[in-house]
């Protein structure tokens, strides 16, 4: 009886240091209960979660090219143009900027210049800008005749070709625009233009850039005429831009703040409609 006690006992105590023996190394950790969700079991988590994300800031971009930009209102255009290129200093600086504000715009090229610097033609096509018509010589069309009319029209429209003509795929960044030299029109201008399928294009909101006003104030003149369709013009040639430049990045930013995106007055379809 007392043996049969003493085994008993054994199996027991056996049993219980079994039971007792830590658990296998390789078991993995539970996961610990969360609280069901609206719980206010844990406020003070929440809060240090929420300020995480409060204090969470992007990873800096590695192309500093390009911005990333905020969604734009859908009805917050603005056409910006550019006369009296192409020029190999200033347009290139400006074809940055545009590039950086993901902004297309017009430019609308003096023929004898794109003869002169047609790799910066090319540069402006490639770049995904429209290329509209300034004239050859840049004089006053309104004092032409339509054979010299059609000269100036037809001799520019030539270079541009002929910069373009290595990529054909970029044919289509050329426009059936025409911006007269010095705003000058008269009826005849009109009349030549539309025989030769040309759109005349004026604009809204004169910079004021080739009057040698600092960047600042061609931002405020911007400010001043500011609403939407308006279309704005602006100079990457003929003289130094650097104030042109230093007002482009200001509207831009400027503009990109308050919505506003940016898209080319004149596609090869045609020009927008004024507003
Ligand atoms: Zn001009």
């Amino acid at each position: 009886m007392k043996k049969r006690f003493i085994i008993i006992l054994c199996i027991a105590l056996l049993a219980g240091l079994l039971l007792a023996a830590p658990a296998p190394v390789a078991a993995a950790p539970r996961a610990q209960a969360l609280p069901p969700e609206n719980s206010s079991a844990d406020p003070g988590r929440a809060q240090s979660f929420i300020q995480l994300v409060n204090n969470w800031t992007a990873p800096e971009p590695s192309d500093q090219s390009s911005l990333d930009l905020p969604q734009a209102n859908p009805d917050l255009v603005i056409y910006l143009t550019f006369d009296d290129g192409p020029d190999p200093k200033w347009t290139p600086q400006i074809l940055a900027l545009l590039q950086k504000y993901h902004a297309t715009a017009v430019f609308y090229e003096i023929g004898r210049n794109a003869r002169s610097y047609p790799q910066i033609s090319l540069a402006v096509a490639e770049a995904g800008q429209m290329i509209g018509l300034h004239g050859y010589n840049h004089i006053e069309l309104p004092k032409l005749g339509y054979s010299d009319f059609y000269l100036e029209v037809i001799d520019t429209r030539d270079a541009i070709r002929d910069a373009l003509s290595g990529r054909p795929e970029l044919a289509k960044q050329l426009t059936p625009c025409l911006r007269p030299p010095y705003g000058a029109v008269s009826d005849s201008v009109y009349s030549y233009a539309y025989d030769m399928n040309y759109a005349i294009s004026m604009w809204h909101l004169d910079t004021r850039d080739w009057t040698g006003i600092s960047g600042e104030e061609i931002l405020q003149q911007v400010e001043k005429g500011l609403e939407p369709y308006r279309v704005v013009l602006m100079h990457d040639g003929g003289e130094d831009r650097s104030e042109t430049v230093r007002g482009l990045e200001l509207v831009l930013h400027e503009l990109t703040l308050r919505g506003y995106h940016f898209e080319p007055y004149c596609t090869v379809t045609g020009q927008e409609f004024n507003r």
